[in-house]
């Protein structure tokens, strides 16, 4: 449900989109949900690739709206054998008005579904490297104050985005690693409130095995979160959060036994023509 950040339409992706579906094909994926990263509309959001390769903005938009005509166009080629969905993953940059871009971006590319996922706190990226996420986490006073400011970000960004798809929701465990904070009572009780909102909305909750190829131990999100959405009867997709063809379908079986060991029997796919589509796991 969220993956195919393909080379030719993002500059830290690395093999071009079409090789991607043919990959996800080849995996035995039936759904394969292609998810660009929205584009940011001003110069101080741009990543330091982008700069480096003296992008703007207006790149950023070019290069999504021809991420779009050519997923449309693999959407058809290829509809006999994967049903290709076309979106995009909204970040939360500018604070103060990502909402009325995601929705003038979903509007203006007929998007079928947008994954939210955060990656910046306080307008800044939190988990480009591990300097970049101890610089924020002392500017913002120290892991706790840090990862409460997250959660609040992604509350906001579920009710103001309204997203199909909830990606990586605690991917700040990239670098904070286990340290306890991570699952502070205050964490919990954010945690708690953002997997209500989920449940309210009918929005799918990410199982996202990116953080298996990066080190982790267990997918995003951890253990004790998956337990409490699978008690408060929210439904799971997977996605690998490919970035390259290598990295299509990695992990994937991985984060089947990780559901299915915590008692999830069912994964969900959206679908372009309607509701998600309950698939049973393998066992
Ligand atoms: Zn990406
Ligand atoms: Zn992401």
């Amino acid at each position: 449900m969220h993956g195919g950040h393909s080379g030719d339409f993002s500059k830290h992706g690395q093999d071009d989109l079409e090789p991607m579906v043919k990959a996800a094909i080849a995996f035995g994926y039936t759904t394969f949900g292609v998810t660009a990263h929205a584009p940011r509309s001003a110069n101080k959001f741009l990543y330091s690739e982008e700069v480096e390769a003296g992008y703007t903005p207006q790149d950023l938009d070019a290069d999504f709206a021809n991420y779009v005509t050519e997923a449309r166009r693999l959407q058809t080629a290829y509809a006999d054998q994967i049903e290709i969905l076309v979106g995009a993953e909204v970040e939360i940059v500018p604070e103060a008005a990502f909402d009325s871009e995601a929705a003038a971006l979903r509007q203006r590319h007929k998007l079928d579904y947008i994954v939210g996922g955060v990656h910046w706190v306080n307008e800044t990226p939190f988990d480009t490297s591990q300097e970049d996420f101890n610089t924020i986490v002392a500017n913002t006073g120290g892991l706790e104050p840090f990862l409460l400011r997250y959660y609040d970000l992604v509350a906001a960004m579920i009710d103001r985005v309204q997203p199909e798809v909830v990606g990586h929701l605690d991917v700040p465990r990239l670098y904070a690693g286990d340290n306890t904070a991570t699952q502070s009572a205050f964490v919990r009780q954010r945690v708690d409130a953002i997997l209500e909102r989920i449940a309210a909305g009918g929005m799918l909750l990410e199982i996202n095995t990116a953080a298996l190829r990066k080190g982790l131990t267990e997918p995003y999100p951890a253990s004790w979160i998956v337990e409490r959405a699978r008690d408060a009867k929210i439904h799971f997709t997977l996605s690998d959060d490919s970035h390259s063809v290598p990295q299509v379908g990695a992990h994937i079986p991985e984060g089947q036994d990780y559901l299915l060991t915590h008692g999830v029997h069912s994964i969900y796919a959206l679908s372009a023509s309607g509701e998600p589509r309950e698939i049973r796991l393998p066992r």
